[in-house]
């Protein structure tokens, strides 16, 4: 039904297109162009979809990277995990293992992805943001509010790929909201050089706190690292998400219930880095237990020892971004939304790529092929159904 296309390379990327009021129809509308949205394209193209008249790629980030463009300068590539390449990437001449691994992530990711999708001339609308999806008889309703218009695409189809940087998440602990200093996520973070001659806590027991302890050595004036259980540091210096069986199959049992997504990290563990093994040895990377409660001026333990904090650093993660998709009811009671295979279990015209067990950049390339088959059988499907 779908003959594969030739793709002819193109230079040059079209931003800030906000094109298609309302009414503007399609069969296939992707939210997000992070890894999991842009790999979904890519298949989908190879599939025949025509980018406009099938495909429709909206994404609110003022340029191409995904959540990489919004990353702090300093974080590298391979800092602690693998970066894997879309697909098709090595044929364009594209790749993460040969990019300079010392200029800042979020440059080389937007620059290999802004290259990427000119070869798939993927046309994708940005600044978008989809504000809400709306289930029809016939398909989505989804609406998007640009820089300087809004209005909504009808399609048949909806991969919603939105990443989770975009819902931060902060642990509630007595007098948080009372604290008089500065708090930051690990969304806010820009540099350490923001926090120079403060006392500063940094909770969390994944690679970015402990990337922000590291970088923290020497600008703040003190650094207190705590975390909610003891790390589990590995042998290796590498991790790759992927193979972390368990802690993917366990994402992957929640995804199957529709409960709200366990934390990776503690399922992963986190690997011991030249760099990390050396902060270790320097006696930097000292973790202390969870603190009680926060006051006015720091924070204290359940034994009465107290820190005097400046600021305190959340690097505690994030939660799927699903807000767009409330209209559509897909929240369980036990709090996240039902996936199977990348397949909404409630709506079959729904598709969710690097969600749960997708979540890293190598399960968001494999979601990208499933579910890219599973959209044109089901488009297939209903031209069958229409020609009777
Ligand atoms: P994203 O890259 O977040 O892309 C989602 C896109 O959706 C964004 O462009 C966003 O603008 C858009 N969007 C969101 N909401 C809307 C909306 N309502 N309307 C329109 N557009 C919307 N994984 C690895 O495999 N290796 C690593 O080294 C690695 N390092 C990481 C470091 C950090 C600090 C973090 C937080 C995560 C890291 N990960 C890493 C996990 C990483 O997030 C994923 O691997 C992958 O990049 C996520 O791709 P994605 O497409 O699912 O999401």
């Amino acid at each position: 039904m779908y003959p594969y296309p030739r793709l002819p390379p193109r230079t040059g990327m079209m931003v800030g297109m906000t094109s298609g009021g309302d009414g503007e129809r399609t069969r296939v509308v992707v939210v997000g162009a992070g890894q999991a949205g842009l790999s979904v394209s890519w298949y989908l193209r190879r599939l025949g979809l025509e980018v406009g008249r099938d495909l429709v790629v909206l994404d609110r980030g003022p340029g191409t990277g995904g959540a990489w463009q919004h990353r702090w300068e300093s974080l590298r590539l391979g800092a602690a995990h693998r970066v894997h390449d879309l697909p098709g990437m090595a044929g364009l001449g594209l790749g993460f293992d040969s990019a300079d691994r010392r200029a800042p992530a979020r440059d080389v990711v937007a620059e290999q992805y802004a290259r990427y999708e000119a070869a798939l001339e993927l046309d994708v609308r940005r600044p978008v943001e989809v504000t809400g999806v709306t289930g029809l008889g016939d398909g989505f309703a989804v609406r998007w509010v640009g820089r300087a218009s809004s209005g909504s695409v009808r399609a048949e189809v909806v991969v919603n790929a939105t990443g989770t940087w975009g819902a931060p998440f902060v642990p509630w602990y007595p007098g948080r909201d009372t604290f008089a200093g500065r708090q930051l996520h690990t969304s806010d973070y820009r540099a350490a050089s923001e926090l120079e001659g403060l006392d500063v806590v940094v909770v969390g027991g994944g690679t970015s706190a402990i990337g922000f302890v590291l970088e923290l050595d020497g600008v703040a004036a003190s650094t207190t690292w705590v975390t909610r259980r003891p790390v589990d540091w590995l042998d290796q210096g590498e991790l790759d998400v992927e193979s972390a069986v368990a802690a993917v199959a366990a994402q992957d049992r929640a995804a199957r219930a529709g409960q709200a997504l366990p934390s990776i990290v503690s399922g992963t563990g986190v690997p011991r880095t030249r760099r990390f093994v050396s902060g270790i040895e320097r006696g930097l990377l000292v973790e202390r237990p969870m603190f009680s409660a926060i006051e006015r001026d720091g924070v204290r333990w359940a034994d009465g020892t107290f820190a005097h904090a400046d600021a305190i650093v959340w690097a505690t993660g994030f939660r799927p971004e699903l807000r767009h998709l409330a209209p559509l009811g897909l929240r369980s009671a036990d709090g996240g939304v039902s996936v199977e295979g990348g397949a909404s279990t409630l709506d079959p015209r729904l598709f969710f790529a690097g969600y749960g067990p997708q979540a890293s950049t190598i399960g968001a390339n494999r979601a990208g092929r499933a579910i890219a088959r599973q959209v044109v059988a089901r488009l297939s499907g209903s031209d069958a159904e229409r020609r009777g």
